[in-house]
């Protein structure tokens, strides 16, 4: 089967009962035991859950993955991840990353006496310079929130020849667009809270991997933890996950469109989508993705008024968060990313006058004219 026929069909087969399409939700904590000394293949549902064991057999199917893992959140998923780092370890992060994964770096990571450097382009990074105590490296390509493009094949290769071990933040893309793994990534993490879900109702996050002994380790991490996706959020995901390739190919057409228009207003200053043919790295995502994501952001000229274009979007929220099928907007600074200090936000380019835009799948013509009404405000 294809991806879109994986997305609908993927999973396990409600076998043992009626037979319904959707795989049954199995709202329960605990499972009876037959006799003293007879486990079943269930015990707990911190521990294993048949709906999130189907998820994980969906997901793992999308990603051409030998193991999955549904967390609580994509936080729970990169936190699982970053586990892996030992203490007096060193991690490298490219410049702009999901605020949470941030924070994580910057509080938990250094309370465990262990490290991380910021690189700026990783294309440009000379793996063989880095400290002998890096062990990881985490990217998030494209990032968030300045659409930045890392070339996975080639820097994969270049620190697996340095002995350090790859994490790839796949959210803007997800398997659709992009499978990592197969570029020899060792671990790709997800918010599925994004797209996967896609409807704005739940936070889930998703750990994908191919090496079974990290899989057992991050497993039982995950139950000692209890980082694990709830059974209901197991649900409600695999619901979302069959129209995935639908949502995600309007969404992009939809984001070509808006932002074909907003290149030709005098209140914009640049934009950053890696679908441009004028983004650095343009190449390197029509090489390894076949999509370019519904997230761009977009830098407005410094007398322009944001506060006011933000006021009167009328079909654009604004809300953190991307991926659903509703449009949204933020602002990086104060929002996203307010975790950044005022100095790295300078450094590396989240600027006051910088918007990010989600882009849904409602009718192109009403966003158009959206932002069209919202930028005469702003002007
Ligand atoms: C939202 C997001 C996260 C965190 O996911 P949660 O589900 O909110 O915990 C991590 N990485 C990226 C790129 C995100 O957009």
């Amino acid at each position: 089967m294809r991806y879109d026929s994986i997305a609908v069909h993927g999973g396990r087969k409600d076998e043992k009962s009626l037979k319904a399409p959707s795989y049954p939700l199995y709202l329960t904590s605990t499972f009876v035991q037959d006799q003293l000394g007879a486990e079943n293949e269930y015990v707990y549902s911190r521990s294993g859950n048949p709906t999130r064991d189907n998820l994980e057999a969906q997901v793992a199917q999308l990603e051409n993955a030998d193991f999955a893992l549904a967390t609580a959140s994509g936080m729970a998923a990169t936190a699982l991840a970053l586990s892996l780092v030992r203490p007096g370890e060193n991690i490298l992060i490219n410049s702009n990353v999901y605020g949470g994964t941030w924070s994580y770096v910057n509080s938990i990571l250094q309370e465990h006496d262990s490290s991380y450097q910021i690189v700026q382009d990783l294309n440009q990074f000379d793996f063989s310079q880095a400290t002998p105590e890096t062990s990881l490296l985490f990217i998030e390509t494209p990032s968030n929130p300045l659409l930045e493009v890392t070339d996975l094949e080639k820097v994969i290769k270049a620190a697996h020849e340095n002995n350090i071990k790859v994490v790839v933040d796949n959210t803007f893309m997800t398997s659709y667009y992009q499978k990592p793994l197969d570029f020899g990534a060792d671990i790709v993490v997800y918010s599925a809270t994004k797209y996967y879900g896609g409807h704005a109702d739940l936070i889930a996050g998703l750990v994908l991997l191919n090496d079974p002994e990290v899989y057992e380790k991050l497993k039982l991490h995950r139950k000692v933890l209890g980082a694990m996706l709830s059974p209901f959020d197991s649900f409600l995901l695999n619901r979302g996950i069959k129209t995935m390739p639908l949502r995600m190919d309007r969404q992009a057409e939809n984001t070509q469109k808006i932002v074909a228009y907003l290149q030709t207003q005098k209140a914009v200053e640049k934009i950053y989508y890696p679908g441009l043919t004028d983004h650095p790295y343009y190449d390197i995502q029509q090489k390894q993705a076949t999509g370019n994501g519904a997230v761009f952001s977009v830098v407005f000229a410094k007398d322009f008024d944001l506060a006011a274009f933000c006021a009167a979007l009328k079909i654009f929220d604004l809300a953190v968060s991307l991926g659903g099928v509703e449009s949204l907007v933020c602002h990086p600074a104060s929002m996203t990313h307010e975790s950044y200090s005022a100095e790295l936000q300078a450094e590396i380019g989240i600027e006051p006058q910088l918007l990010r835009f989600a882009v849904g799948i409602e009718d192109y013509q009403d966003l158009l004219a959206d932002v069209a009404q919202a930028i005469q405000k702003g002007e």
